[in-house]
């Protein structure tokens, strides 16, 4: 066993309100600088919908992350051979427009206009080049507009879908949304670190976050191509690509990430998993079917006896370990097995996981306006559901319906089990055999409804202390080069823009 530590994540995504309040707390503290733009480090989509960078689900287009080659894995669209034949022209690279072109409004004409007969206005102008420009896209475009032919119709996971399905989900009556904030997933076999012809991505010995050296990056963009999730940018001011760092400065004094830190639905977990290393060859390039049971096989249990001792062994700090054992992420990833990965079939290994949502959660009106409550209409059965079982799969389990199912049946179970306690009108028969289904007993009930409605901010982020020793960087005062080139780059190149 070669155990690890990774800092992983939860979201909740029945609890995401499409505020983006995260993505601006990441913005403003990230990407305000120039080449930067464009880049949303953190960024909230509208299920269905295509996304930012718009496709960005479609390998066919983009060719990133892994694919099975016999028993291992090979880059789709990256790596070595793969890049040097498209050094001159890469066709799978997304262009500025797929994101979209940045803008800011001229606010100074709206003070400085001579006098004249009609109203001064703001125009937009772009942030690159200063000339006034039409806005036809942006990182939210779709925002909201959870049927619209333009964004809706066009989302990939729909490939999986009969066109009487997806005409189902936008009759007027049945459109439905859902948000998807997205950061970079930390992967454990990631795409990124891979493709790096210079090996300026690595990921972090101590916590498993994913960094560009900005002093060895030297503007290949392979890792753009190569990252399935879209998650490394490429900063044209600067010439390197630089990505989210999981505000590693923030975690290592003990605080939250801005993005988690800032939500407003508190739909955010942060903690501690420890993993085996040796396994992940196996979990990336297994058979697609058990991507998802195997990627959860590959965590380790923190209060098996066994597992301290080896992680002990493994150098792993015993503050570190305490930190897994409280984690958040353990719980609703291994304990309870309610958060799934974001397209497993990417092979990244992803450290992000999603609750899916269950929405929307109606209660049933009667003919006369009354609502019922008997428990078989008080919930709708998840088949109900208007994001159709296959359409959730897509996103999150490679497509097999049945892993949704057992989340689905287990958070429908903790709905029914509350409301037989606090309310109690529900035959405790029927409250029990959804139980029995589900594979849940009442304790853990209660421990998942508290930790998503009612967790303290210690609850939601167990962060283990930084030791100072395993990481030298720390000690460099970063915040003294954000003016300039993002964190941690201290010079600026001598060529490019
Ligand atoms: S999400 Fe993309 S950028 Fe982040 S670690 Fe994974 S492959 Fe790399
Ligand atoms: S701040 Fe939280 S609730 Fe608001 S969009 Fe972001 S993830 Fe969703």
């Amino acid at each position: 066993m070669d155990i690890r530590s990774q800092i992983s994540m939860v979201f909740h995504l029945d609890k995401c309100i499409g505020c983006h309040t995260c993505s601006v707390a990441c913005k403003n503290i990230w990407t305000d600088r120039k080449g930067a733009e464009y880049m949303w480090w953190n960024n909230v989509e509208t299920k269905p919908g295509t996304g930012y960078p718009t496709k960005w689900e479609d390998q066919d287009i983009y060719q990133g992350g892994w694919e099975k080659n016999g028993d291992t894995v090979s880059l789709k669209g990256a790596g070595k051979l793969k890049g040097l034949k498209n050094i001159f022209h890469n066709p799978n690279m997304p262009v500025l427009d797929d994101y979209y072109h940045p803008w800011r409004y001229k606010y100074e004409d709206l003070f400085t206009s001579p006098e004249g007969d009609d109203q001064p206005i703001g125009r937009a102008v772009s942030l690159i080049t200063g000339e006034p420009m039409e806005i036809k896209a942006g990182p939210n475009w779709d925002d909201d507009l959870g049927g619209s032919p333009d964004y809706a119709r066009k989302d990939t996971n729909f490939k999986s879908l009969s066109n009487a399905e997806q005409e189902a989900m936008f009759q007027l009556e049945k459109m439905t949304m859902m948000y998807l904030p997205r950061i970079c997933n930390h992967c454990l076999n990631p795409a990124c670190v891979a493709s790096c012809p210079s090996g300026a991505l690595y990921k972090r010995g101590e916590d498993g976050v994913v960094l560009i050296n900005q002093e060895r990056c030297r503007a290949w963009r392979m890792c753009v191509t190569a990252c399935p999730y879209k998650k490394t940018y490429y900063n044209w001011s600067s010439g390197k690509s630089e990505k989210c760092i999981l505000c590693y400065p923030r975690l290592e004094s003990g605080q939250a990430p801005a993005c988690m830190h800032s939500c407003v639905g508190r739909i955010r977990y942060l903690g501690v998993m420890l993993y085996d290393a040796d396994k992940i060859h196996e979990v990336a390039s297994c058979d697609e079917k058990d991507l998802v049971d195997k990627q959860l096989d590959i965590y380790l249990d923190p209060n098996d006896p066994k597992v301290i001792e080896e992680a002990k062994k493994c150098g792993i700090a015993e503050s570190t370990i305490k930190a897994a054992q409280d984690s958040p992420v353990y719980k609703f990833v291994k304990e309870w097995e309610i958060a799934l990965p974001l397209h497993p079939e990417f092979r990244t290994i992803p450290n992000l996981f999603y609750v899916p949502p269950m929405l929307p959660g109606m209660a049933q009106v009667d003919g006369d306006g009354v609502y019922e409550s008997s428990s078989k209409s008080l919930f709708p059965s998840i088949d109900e559901n208007r994001l159709p079982m296959k359409y959730i799969a897509s996103l999150f389990s490679a497509g097999d319906t049945d892993i949704v199912r057992k989340v689905y049946d287990k958070m429908m179970a903790v709905k029914v089990h509350r409301r037989a306690e606090t309310v109690g009108d529900l035959p405790q028969d029927e409250v029990k055999d959804l139980m029995a289904k589900a594979k849940i007993n009442g304790d853990s009930a209660n421990a998942i409804y508290r930790l998503t409605s009612l967790a303290t901010f210690e609850e939601r982020f167990v962060i283990p202390p930084a030791h100072r020793e395993e990481s030298i960087e720390m000690l460099e005062a970063t915040a003294e080069f954000k003016g300039e080139n993002g964190f941690g780059f201290k010079e600026r190149p001598a060529r490019g823009l």
